[in-house]
């Protein structure tokens, strides 16, 4: 066994003398946001942010959210910062917004909102004191939003390639991100899939399999292949802009109609070189393959990064609207009138298995009245021997009633949602079912007739109602919308 040293150390302890150190208080800042043009609740901007001290974000971490107000502690004399929106990814922190430096007092920031074109700075102006903290506020216009809504180069647009895409595709997914001249783009499919292969390494003449089917779609082999067949001389070359046009196998013409949104709202606006290229590019991956599937060839896209109204998915570029769709066999308007797409048999059959559905429901609510009223007499009876067998009765047969009515309701909206998708337009069947399918680029999917807020759990598509309380079936009774996956976002 050993001694412990302990009592010994202890005493060595007790003898240093204590040094007295000046505390300084830490100091509150706190951000306050408003968004006054939001009166729909359902719409409530939870904007993501990180907070940066000195410049610096104080946590490699994804974003948080604010949706009314933070607060964060500070020495006295640091410099607080945010980074927001898509800028507020730990990959793009590059302009941090709404720095204030508090001194001798707590911070309190309040940022609103504004419409209209406006050019103030971003930095906060001191209105008052009072007692112990100096009150600032700030707009956060459209110029602001785009400040913090973070424009993707080329080359970020080409890291989120998957290996395996359509060499088409991805070279119109990047023409957007190197900026566009004009819409409608168009998006030649070559059925030849193109692995990420940076541009010095592409082979100068074309590859010994064109025009036939591709050997293998293995990124591995597109890698060394070029180089084998011709190692030296296509070191330099960059392949032709228009590689893929020539050996279309497919073509979508994609038109893209000005935003109002940020064209109202930010002093100077292009929506081709500023708007599309604040889109997260899964975004146009996700649709211009999906649309490749479903044979698509026209597509009209009305809304895409759209930063002072609506979801947060628009603001910070995750979000695209397509209201027309076009194959070879029809075309459609992503809208849902009443009874649109349907002969006149199918309406009026539609029609009734609704009205079926809404009887059940309204049938199910008394079934459930009367038996919470046998409920409540039963219990009353069974303190009157004379009552409680006959009371005990109308209690069972309610009960039993009341099972019956919420199997009614089921079997009939169930009926009612078979009669919903069972018109559900071919075309947009087969362009949402590719949507819905790509799990790592898709996250939601909404329109006119079905509505999918998480494509990758197993819960199937709920029915749009179409009710004008319910803003999320309200917004999407004339488009369908998708939400681009980025969790380093939202
Ligand atoms: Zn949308």
């Amino acid at each position: 066994m050993t001694t412990s040293p302990d009592a010994k150390a202890q005493t060595s302890i007790a003898q240093t003398p204590v040094q007295k150190v000046a505390v300084t208080p830490k100091r509150k800042v706190t951000y306050s946001f408003e968004f006054p043009n939001d009166k729909n609740k359902l719409d409530k901007v939870r904007l993501p942010y990180a907070v940066a001290i000195n410049g610096k974000a104080v946590s490699a971490a994804k974003p948080k959210r604010v949706e009314t107000s933070f607060t964060v502690m500070v020495e006295p004399g640091s410099q607080v910062s945010l980074f927001l929106n898509s800028d507020a990814h730990p990959a793009y922190r590059k302009q941090s917004v709404y720095a204030v430096t508090p001194k001798d007092r707590d911070v309190h920031v309040q940022i609103k909102q504004k419409w209209g074109k406006h050019s103030n700075s971003d930095t906060p102006r001191l209105e008052k004191t009072v007692g112990e903290v100096d009150y600032y506020s700030a707009l956060l216009t459209g110029d602001i939003w785009m400040k913090v809504s973070h424009k993707y180069t080329e080359q970020e647009a080409d890291a989120f390639m998957p290996s395996g895409i359509d060499s088409g595709i991805r070279e119109a997914v990047l023409s957007i991100y190197r900026g566009l001249k004009q819409s409608p783009l168009i998006v030649a499919c070559t059925g030849n899939a193109a692995a990420r292969i940076p541009e010095i390494l592409r082979p100068p003449s074309s590859l010994p399999w064109e025009g036939k089917a591709r050997p293998a779609q293995n990124p591995l082999l597109e890698w060394t292949m070029p180089l084998l067949f011709n190692p030296g001389s296509g070191a330099q070359k960059k392949a032709p802009a228009d590689s893929g046009k020539s050996q279309a196998i497919h073509k979508i013409t994609v038109e893209f109609e000005n935003a109002d949104n940020p064209k109202n709202n930010i002093t100077q606006f292009s929506l081709l070189t500023d708007g599309l290229s604040r889109v997260h590019p899964r975004c146009f991956l996700a649709l211009f393959s999906s649309a490749f599937e479903a044979k698509i060839t026209q597509i009209e896209v009305s809304s895409n990064w759209r930063p002072l109204i609506g979801s947060i998915a628009h603001r910070a570029g995750l979000g695209l609207d397509v209201t027309y769709i076009e194959n070879a066999n029809s075309n459609l308007h992503i809208v849902r009138s009443k009874a649109a797409h349907l002969n006149a048999q199918q309406a009026e059959e539609a029609s009734r298995i609704e009205k079926t559905y809404i009887q059940a429901k309204q049938a199910e609510k008394v079934a459930n009245k009367a038996w919470r009223d046998a409920e409540t007499a039963y219990k009353l009876a069974k303190l009157d021997p004379t009552k409680v067998v006959d009371a005990q009765k109308v209690r069972d047969v309610a009960l039993q009633e009341k099972g019956s009515a919420i199997a009614k309701r089921e079997e009939s909206w169930k009926a009612w949602q078979e009669a919903r998708t069972a018109h559900l337009p071919a075309v947009l069947r087969s362009f949402r079912a590719a949507l819905q399918e790509k799990h790592d680029l898709v996250y939601q999917v909404f329109d006119p007739w079905l509505m999918d807020s998480e494509t990758r759990d197993d819960t199937p598509p709920a029915t749009n109602l179409i009710r004008p309380k319910n803003s999320l079936e309200w917004t999407h009774r004339h488009h369908l919308h998708l939400t681009a996956v980025e969790p380093d976002v939202l």
